[in-house]
């Protein structure tokens, strides 16, 4: 059978297990993976440059008469020949050469050669040329530009090439297998056939644009990006689908219980919060489960809107999970929902990894017979021994720390009779719009875009540690007054270990310059009741002056804390500084924050630093984030693998993002039939994604 787009790449010459494996690291397994490995550059051997024409810094292929050819004894030995054509003179240099090499490149031999121009130090140069000597010249030139590929290490450029070429034949023969879907009238423009632009980008004409090229914003690259997003899109819409096919309960949503939470509260909600609880409200009163990411800044009242869902469900006799993800996190939560819920006679119980057994099996008889309502916890939570008689909503709390798989997971475990809970998932990193739409499509989304009144902005300041003595001396000050600071050490080393060793030794020099301080300490090496004795000491300021490492950096809220030191900001990405800056600025006093460097610091770690200076908004920070960084970077390690493109960058296609996400649901609703050839095209694990 002739090979065709979907068959694997070993059947091609010359892959065997070990490239095979190569490949496979860089997401290739198929012969159209391959396709989509595109060129990273171009070589122009098309044409022969004359001489003089030649610039430094540029590939060419040169003709000429050799004229000479010498050993030259400098600091390295080395073979110098020179060649001449009618317009000038070129060296070529060998470091590493042959007698045999030697006595071929003799005076009077014709030659053609390809390599880098460079600036010798008599004039231009090609070092370690490729070449041809022959009168006849038998060196062809290319009719299309030579691809230059991205690889990895032990590929090299021939071998790429003899493998596309291959794959190029395959797609030739392929008619049918690439077929378009008709595009509406406004992209027209990307209306080339999928064929006709991959072998284009592969091997592209002598006259291409190659400047378009470069930057991505040729058509045939626009073309394929187009498709990419789509098909991106079409598998996030078979998800939310196929869990539309599922049924959760349907909680009302009047009743009194979350009626007399909300009358309880010592404050009111902002109109945001009000907007987001109505929302998540009419959802969970639907059979269709819901999945809703309530994005809101740090400091913007989250809980709360969870807690007036919490007991929409347990109004309707459902249990709710709350899923945090650290201890710190799950502990303070259970602290709010006691105080809030055990008046209202709901019995509220927490699961994390530090319980002891005995505690672990109350709470999991508990959960099986239903006589605790609310459960808080870390993943501990999600272990097979626990079962919940009717779980009827999760929750989850700083999403951006979990991924997707642990989404589904979750979801598994509530689902009983194919019957699942309705999701509420709350994220304090502000995800762009453009990534919203790109890596959430499958979830709706409420945005709590107010923050309750009366806080102040927190004074970010951008200091040299050489400063660190005046730093010190401020906080000493602040806590005098009877204010509270954190000093939060950041990942100096990859370990966790040494991390860790490295707040100690902070806080023993911080207690020796400040002898009359209290100074505590957290990090995540230390046993969870040193944790959280440490913490609620901070909390009930029995302690000034607070050491850790980024354990801290989600939801931890101490009102009384106004001021923030964090050291080496510049290793952190922006979100995660915004996270931490957000610990403070939560009482009535005004917050400083200073981020204490070390020098010298690259240019986009100034403007990163200088970002958090000049804002408090979340979402301008994360859109500045996103276009410093990248994608991968803003949503964290966990979640780019849905968002690994070949060919699409979220960031330069912004403009494409609206037509895509349009033109997706057209797709999926008038030509089903062509969704899952699409998304199989582009995205390698499709299946997974598939499951819903
Ligand atoms: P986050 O959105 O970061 O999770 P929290 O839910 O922890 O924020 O809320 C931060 C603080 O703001 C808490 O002390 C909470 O009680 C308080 N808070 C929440 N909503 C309001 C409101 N509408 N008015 C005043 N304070 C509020
Ligand atoms: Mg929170």
């Amino acid at each position: 059978m002739l090979p065709d787009l979907a068959t694997n790449i070993a059947q091609l010459d010359g892959v065997g297990p070990r490239l095979r494996e190569k490949l496979a690291g860089l997401g290739i397994e198929r012969i159209v993976d391959l396709l989509f490995h595109l060129p990273l550059r171009y070589q122009d051997r098309t044409r022969i440059t004359p001489v003089g024409e030649l610039r430094g810094q540029q590939d060419a292929v040169v003709q000429g008469v050799v004229t000479g050819s010498r050993i030259i004894y400098g600091r390295r030995r080395s073979l110098l020949c020179t060649v001449e054509d009618d317009s000038g003179l070129l060296a070529l240099r060998f470091f590493h050469f042959s007698m045999a090499q030697q006595k071929q490149l003799a005076s009077g031999r014709s030659i053609r050669c390809f390599g880098e121009v460079r600036a010798g130090p008599n004039g231009l140069e090609m070092i370690h040329p490729e070449y041809r000597l022959d009168a006849d010249h038998t060196m062809p030139l290319a009719d299309s530009l030579t691809p230059v590929y991205p690889t990895t290490e032990g590929v090299g450029q021939n071998l790429w090439r003899k493998l596309q070429a291959q794959a190029l034949d395959v797609l030739r023969r392929s008619e049918d297998s690439l077929q378009l879907i008709s595009l509406p009238q406004q992209l027209q423009w990307l209306d080339v056939s999928l064929k006709e632009a991959l072998l284009y980008l592969h091997q592209p004409p002598p006259d291409a644009n190659l400047d378009a090229i470069q930057q991505g914003l040729h058509p045939f690259q626009q073309r394929l990006a187009f498709e990419e997003l789509l098909a991106h899109q079409l598998s996030l819409l078979q998800l939310r689908t196929q869990r539309r096919k599922h049924h959760a309960p349907a909680l009302p949503e009047e009743n009194e219980l979350a009626r007399q939470f909300i009358a309880g509260l010592p404050f009111t909600l902002t109109g945001a919060q009000q907007r987001t609880i109505a929302e998540v409200s009419r959802d969970c009163s639907h059979t269709v489960p819901m999945l809703r990411l309530v994005q809101g800044d740090v400091g913007s009242g989250k809980t709360v809107v969870a807690a007036v869902a919490a007991a929409q469900a347990v109004a309707a006799g459902f249990q709710v999970a709350i899923m945090a993800p650290t201890e710190i996190l799950a502990e303070q939560h259970l602290q709010s929902f006691q105080q809030w819920f055990a008046p209202l006679d709901i019995h509220v119980g927490w699961l994390v990894g530090k319980h002891s057994k005995s505690q672990k099996k109350q709470i999991i008889e508990q959960l099986a017979d239903g006589s605790l309502q609310i459960v808080l916890g870390t993943h501990a939570m999600f272990q097979a021994s626990v079962e919940f008689q009717r779980l009827g909503l999760v929750i989850i709390d700083e999403q951006h720390r979990f991924g997707v798989h642990q989404r589904l997971s979750l979801r598994d475990k509530g689902s009983d009779a194919g019957r699942v809970p309705h999701q509420l998932i709350m994220t304090a990193t502000p995800i762009p719009r453009t990534l919203a739409m790109t890596a959430y499509a499958d979830l709706d989304l409420s945005i709590i875009d107010e923050l309750p009144p009366g806080r102040t902005p927190v004074n970010t300041l951008v200091i040299e540690q050489h400063r660190r003595d005046q730093v010190i001396g401020r906080i000493h000050a602040a806590c005098l007054e009877g204010q509270q600071a954190y000093w939060v050490c950041t990942l100096i080393e990859e370990s966790e270990a040494l991390n860790c060793q490295a707040a100690e030794k902070t806080a023993e020099l911080l207690q020796q310059e400040l002898p009359d301080l209290r100074i505590g300490l957290v990090h995540g090496r230390q046993k969870a009741h040193d944790k959280a004795t440490a913490m609620a000491a901070f909390a009930n300021a029995d302690i000034d002056l607070l050491v850790a490492t980024t354990v801290i950096e989600v939801g931890v809220n101490v009102p009384n804390a106004s001021l923030m030191v964090i050291e080496n900001p510049e290793r952190l990405g922006l979100a995660q500084l915004h996270q931490l800056r957000g610990r403070v600025g939560r009482g009535n006093v005004a917050s400083h924050c200073v981020l204490l460097y070390q020098s010298p610091l690259t240019q986009t770690a100034r403007a990163r630093l200088n970002i958090m200076r000049q804002t408090n908004d979340g979402f301008k920070i994360a859109e500045t984030d996103l276009s410093l960084r990248g994608p991968g970077e803003v949503l964290g390690s966990r979640q780019t693998g849905i968002l690994q493109f070949r060919v699409a960058d979220i960031e330069r296609d912004r403009e494409l993002l609206t037509a895509v996400q349009d033109y997706a649901h057209s797709v999926f609703e008038q030509q089903p039939q062509q969704v899952p050839g699409l998304i199989q095209r582009w995205i390698v694990n499709a299946d997974y994604y598939a499951q819903g």
